[in-house]
């Protein structure tokens, strides 16, 4: 007699049944363009302005902006 061997079910991930895929990236980083003064997800730093005290002031400049002002980032 040949006892039939289980095979070893596997593949099956325990998901506690979250379903929440969150395909796109949750968290889109703004800075500030300082070209057409405002928000952009597309800003680089172009050049850190140097300050009388404290720590040079950080000039972020968005892709349309650097295109049309020709700026290269740092
Ligand atoms: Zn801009």
């Amino acid at each position: 007699m040949s006892t039939p061997r289980e095979p070893v079910s596997g593949g099956r991930p325990l998901n506690p049944g979250d379903g929440d895929q969150s395909a796109h990236s949750a968290a889109a980083v703004t800075t500030w363009c300082h070209w057409h003064k405002g928000e952009t997800t597309t800003g680089l730093l172009i050049t850190v302005i140097e300050q009388a005290s404290g720590p040079g002031a950080a000039v972020y400049a968005c892709e349309g902006c650097r295109q049309i002002y020709r700026l290269e980032p740092a």
